[in-house]
């Protein structure tokens, strides 16, 4: 068997947006085009394609990232040609930023993007976030506003807010024909024509004329446009300085070459409610956004041996190579392992090395998922995107790969929980069940923690937000028949040290029989948020024999964890471990443990250890009226406001919030605004508790 795509017809795309933004409304239209799906189902009716999980449905938002198959060839609508027929693989990614956890690893494996913006509200802040993601992964992308149709929608004001909050290299590839009500046709600046839509869900797509009122606007945008884009180009540039009339197929290579370098981002508009211009995003993706053959080779390490640095090309005769980027279970199959191969190509039937978990895994179904139904497929090539059936041992960002040419790809890095709550069956007898239905789901997202409490014995679950971790209870109820009683959500605190100290400690104990001896001198040094844990070993001629070193490293670590504040766990440090002595008899590795645990909580002290607290990014959307009394509010919980902003109808509060004071914000802001003010929130970085509130956090006053 041989492929059946060209590699350069492939197109591995997400859809990423603020949430309400219009992201599954246009996935949905997508899918319709492209022929798949032929009923159409609205969110509001709760039949969305891609939504299948049920919790979804309900909630309007979009959890997994399942991965669809669709295919489309720009320009013919009508699908007469199958010669320029391009394979999409969509990957759906989550509008709400709880999970972007479940964006950033969608973003790891897609090689493009359609960022798509609400029309009246412009960027917004998680349309912002999630824009930085995108540029950390370097995805090349384009923008869709949407909602053109809605009243105080404008495409000049939104188009102004991408350059000035996001990027100046947007350019414009259309014009709207009427804004708001009067919305009615796209001019494609390109071939300068006017597009409109029309039969069952806008799917003739009718080129005419562009209408003399609409003429003078339509060339002032066309000449922006084609001076971006010839700016990227040098030969293209000297051209079009010689007068000479670009032809739209360089214009558009020029800004394909352009978008793939992340030079420029061409910009679309349109409405997907009212069936207006998906189509032409379409052709933008296949236009515009790369193929696997188009990115960078993908990086990573011999399994054996990490200093070496490999590369994978997306060529089918090199070593097979794929990473898992989702586990979801089915209720028909099991366990379905997502992944995107890089390199190479596999027969079903054969063994692949997982070389994360240094399992072999037997691949004995592969399926590639269309929006209804489930192709079984044979084989898998560089660039597609499939699912496994039934692997046992792998999980989210581990690698796939041919048992001969073994590789790790780079991993995906998952942000760190910032709220806990406690959880136990309703009844007792589900108690184990409970927790390996947990554990089934936390395979599923690597973002959500699972702990037994020492003390209490009761199980503790960890995620992003207190919305992430009611869908994880929501789920145990719905798809395992566990039904729990919930403790409040808990801030998951953090501590540090403040400055540098030394600190030593001599563990002796000499009672009788067999004595204790082991003595360990550190130097702690403070570290930048989110570096983590250093440890050093700086022991030179043998002041500690070299076999107790792990030991003492462990009880370091193991005093870390439990902190020396309020029992959370210490972060962000270095610890040198410098000198010592050692007894020949009575030294152990226990003794050296707990002299090890013991110079640890010694130095923190010293050193100033202190509470850390997350603080979250807070967006508030509030009709005038209530911008006095929300914002008094958000003081209120020690919340500092950066900026207020004017949208249509609405203002805007941007601010910075500690974490402990927004538990079920949404609830008492819709009771401030009389059910008219929205928020959203994510976490933005940790910060020191203030001296009174930590002294409540430390005598548990704070619950
Ligand atoms: P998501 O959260 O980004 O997936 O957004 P949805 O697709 O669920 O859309 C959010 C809401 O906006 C839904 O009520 C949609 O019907 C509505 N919507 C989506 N696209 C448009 C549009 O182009 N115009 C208008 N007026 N409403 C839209």
């Amino acid at each position: 068997m041989s492929r059946q795509y060209p590699i350069e017809k492939y197109r591995n795309i997400g859809i990423i947006a603020h949430i309400d933004a219009g992201k599954t409304t246009t996935s949905e239209r997508v899918l319709f085009y492209t022929g798949i799906s032929h009923k159409i189902g609205e969110v509001h009716e709760g039949a969305a394609i891609m939504d299948w999980m049920e919790q979804e449905r309900e909630r309007g938002i979009t959890i997994t990232s399942a991965a669809t198959t669709c295919f489309w060839s720009p320009g013919d609508y009508l699908k007469k040609d199958k010669t320029n027929e391009h394979r999409i693989n969509l990957i759906d990614t989550p509008g709400h930023i709880d999970f972007t956890a479940e964006v950033q690893r969608s973003l790891r494996v897609l090689d493009g993007a359609v960022v798509v913006f609400d029309g009246v509200a412009g960027v917004e802040a998680q349309s912002e976030t999630v824009w930085r993601q995108a540029d950390r992964y370097h995805v090349p992308r384009v923008c869709f506003i949407n909602k053109l149709d809605r009243m105080g929608a404008s495409f000049e004001k939104s188009l102004q807010s991408i350059w000035d909050k996001l990027t100046i290299n947007a350019v414009a590839v259309q014009y709207p024909i009427g804004q708001e009500e009067d919305f009615s046709a796209i001019i494609d600046l390109m071939e300068m024509k006017a597009v409109k839509f029309e039969g069952e869900m806008g799917k003739d797509v009718i080129k005419f004329d562009i209408p003399e009122s609409s003429l003078e606007e339509a060339k002032k945008w066309r000449h922006k446009m084609v001076e971006k884009i010839v700016a990227e180009d040098e030969a293209l540039m000297e051209r079009y300085l010689n007068g000479e009339e670009i032809s739209v197929e360089d214009l558009r290579a020029a800004l394909r070459k352009a978008t793939i370098s992340y030079k420029l981002i061409p910009v679309l508009i349109g409405t997907s409610l009212r069936n207006k211009g998906v189509q032409l995003v379409l052709d933008a993706v296949v236009y515009y956004l790369p193929s696997p053959v188009d990115v960078p080779a993908i990086k990573g390490v011999d399994p054996n041996d990490e200093e070496i640095k490999l590369e994978r090309h997306p060529k089918d005769d090199e070593p097979f190579s794929a990473l898992a980027f989702k586990i979801a279970t089915d209720p028909f199959v099991g366990t379905l392992t997502y992944a995107r191969a890089y390199s190479g190509h596999f027969n079903k039937g054969g063994y692949l090395l997982n070389t994360v978990s240094g399992e072999r895994e037997r691949i004995g179904r592969i399926l590639r998922m269309h929006s209804n139904e489930r192709e079984e497929v044979e084989e898998v090539y560089a660039g597609d995107i499939v699912a496994f059936v039934g692997l046992k041992n792998t999980t989210t960002g581990h690698t796939l790969c041919d048992e001969a040419g073994p590789i790790v790809l780079e991993k995906i890095v998952f942000p760190e929980p910032v709220i806990s709550i406690q959880v136990e069956p309703k009844a007792k007898a589900d108690q184990e069940k409970m927790g390996a239905s947990l554990k089934k789901l936390q395979e599923e997202d690597p973002t959500f923690r699972m702990e037994t409490n020492q003390e209490s014995g009761e199980m503790v679950l960890s995620g992003m937000g207190e919305l992430h971790l009611e869908i994880i209870v929501d789920r145990l109820k719905r798809e395992f028949g566990v039904e729990t009683n919930v403790g409040r959500p808990q801030v998951s605190y953090r501590e540090t040290i403040e400055r540098n100290a030394d600190a030593e400690c001599k563990y002796v104990k000499q009672t009788g029989g067999r004595g204790q001896y082991g003595h360990v001198k550190i130097k702690l040094e403070a570290l930048e948020r989110g570096k983590g844990f250093e440890f050093v070993n700086e022991i030179k001629g043998g002041s500690i024999p070299r076999e107790y070193i792990p030991a003492i490293e462990k009880g370091i670590k193991e005093a870390m964890a439990k902190g020396v504040v309020a029992g959370y766990p210490l972060v962000d440090m270095k610890v040198i471990l410098w000198d010592g002595s050692f007894h020949e008899v009575d030294s152990s590795e226990m003794a050296f443990k707990i002299a090890g645990s013991m110079a640890l909580q010694d130095g923190a002290k010293k050193a100033g250890a202190h509470l850390l607290e997350p603080i979250m990014k807070l967006e508030v959307v509030v009709p005038p009226d209530f911008l006095g009394d929300v914002i008094g509010d958000v003081s209120a919980r020690r919340g500092q406001i950066e900026e207020t902003e004017d949208r249509p109808g609405v203002k805007v509060i941007y601010a910075k919030v500690p974490l402990s004071e927004m538990f079920s914000y949404t609830t008492s802001l819709r009771s401030l605004t009389q059910g008219r003010g929205t928020s959203s929130m994510e976490f933005d970085h940790y910060e020191k508790v203030p001296g009174n509130i930590s002294q409540e956090i430390v005598e548990g006053k704070r619950k």
